[in-house]
């Protein structure tokens, strides 16, 4: 796993979230950018397959919003430092130079580092992606590497002003893994979520075709007795369940999502835990219109139990991808003693879990881990899902995006009987 430089990992929940410099959004200028990939490739990594992943990787993020790039080779090699205040020229590199190396001198399992330049309105001037030139990236899923699509497509979101999101199984959720997470084979995700997408939308608009497919929401929480804590609301579309995108609420309580699909959704509010703060409120959104929407948060709140998820005994921060048709074994590990009232439900109609199947597997230090069963139906679509804990009747907490389905194949399903 890595966690990207210039950010330091902090357990609360924020989705999708643009970076932001003196209170101004950052952004390019232009909805045209040019980006310089070197043409000097790593021992692992050949140009041409950097440039190759480049191509794909910026694609998807064009793709689902306005933005356009022009990609060119270049001899450059090095990032700009930061003290020059940048060259102008926006440049993808991995090449074994003095510059790039210190970049990972702190963190060498680090796979990645994007460097922006902007100027005092934040308008992004230069960004630069230097690849850790020692670690080993592989386009072919081999066990144990980085997947060289799947970080260029986190390092691109960077690129373009995103910072982390706390939707696991986003791209630009803060951790990635290495292929052969959990033990699955293939590659690392290299798609991007719902989230991802509501992100860059957020800051660039929709692509142009479509553009009449979304609408925006804003609202605030009616009251203030959790000021100063992290707070989060997520949207869980109505029909599917699928984890559509989150946002940080501000320091005055308000939030606000710009260009949603056209749908409904349920909201949900929760403090930096993930322990729920509100009763669950249905939201339409119309086609070129903005819903506002007043959020009753609760007056107090059950601490959310379940900090991790796991699956084929490891826990992780990681999602579990799982493949539609199938009944898998998960875990999840909870704060204290283990309870025959903790429960997990899905908000979508095609994955149940069985609470008969609630069974404790180990108790260490004050945590607790324990496995559920869950079937996963073969009409579920793609996407990140969420589930929501239970502590007897009350609903606690809520794990955004900690099971996809995407295209990794996922083996280790059980059998039936
Ligand atoms: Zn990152």
């Amino acid at each position: 796993m890595f966690s990207c430089a210039g950010f330091t990992f902090v357990s609360s929940a924020f989705a999708y979230a643009p970076r932001t410099a003196g209170g101004s959004l950052l952004k390019w200028r232009s909805q045209q950018i040019v980006i310089s990939v070197s043409n000097t490739g790593s021992e692992h990594v050949s140009a041409a397959d950097l440039e190759n992943a480049v191509r794909k990787s910026f694609r998807k993020w064009s793709d689902a919003s306005g933005v356009e790039f022009v990609i060119k080779r270049t001899s450059e090699r090095d990032v700009s430092s930061r003290k020059s205040g940048g060259d102008g020229f926006s440049l993808v590199t991995i090449a074994p130079t003095a510059a790039n190396m210190l970049l990972f001198e702190a963190d060498e399992n680090n796979s990645g580092v994007t460097r922006l330049f902007f100027d005092k309105k934040g308008r992004i001037v230069e960004a630069d992606i230097v690849l850790n030139p020692s670690a080993l990236f592989t386009v072919d899923g081999s066990r144990g590497s980085f997947d060289l699509e799947s970080t260029l497509t986190h390092e691109a979101g960077h690129f373009l002003g995103l910072a982390h999101s706390d939707v696991r199984g986003a791209t630009m959720y803060r951790h990635q893994g290495k292929n052969g997470v959990f033990n699955l084979p293939g590659t690392y995700p290299r798609t991007l979520a719902s989230d991802d997408m509501a992100g860059i939308r957020h800051i660039y608009g929709s692509p142009r075709k479509g553009r009449n497919s979304f609408g925006s929401l804003s609202g605030a929480l009616s009251n203030q007795q959790f000021k100063g804590r992290d707070r989060s609301v997520w949207l869980e579309s109505a029909s599917t369940g699928t984890v559509v995108a989150g946002v940080e609420v501000r320091a005055n309580g308000s939030f606000s999502f710009k260009s949603l699909p056209v749908g409904d959704y349920f909201l949900i509010a929760t403090l930096g835990d993930y322990s729920i703060i509100n009763q669950g409120v249905g939201v339409s959104i119309e086609a070129g219109r903005e819903k506002r929407v007043t959020v009753q948060s609760k007056r107090s709140s059950s601490p959310n139990r379940v900090r991790s998820f796991g699956f084929n005994g490891q826990i992780s921060n990681l999602a579990v991808p799982v493949e539609a048709g199938h009944r898998y074994t998960v875990y999840a590990k909870i704060n204290g003693e283990f309870s025959d009232r903790l429960r997990l439900e899905s908000g979508s109609p095609g994955i149940s879990v069985d609470d008969a199947s609630l069974a404790f597997v180990y108790e260490r230090k004050g945590e607790t881990v324990v496995s559920f069963e869950i079937f996963v139906s073969a009409f579920t679509g793609r996407g990140e899902y969420a589930f929501s804990v239970y502590d007897g009747f009350s609903e606690v907490g809520y794990l955004p995006g900690v099971l996809i389905v995407d295209e990794v194949r996922n083996p280790w399903h059980s059998a039936f009987f």
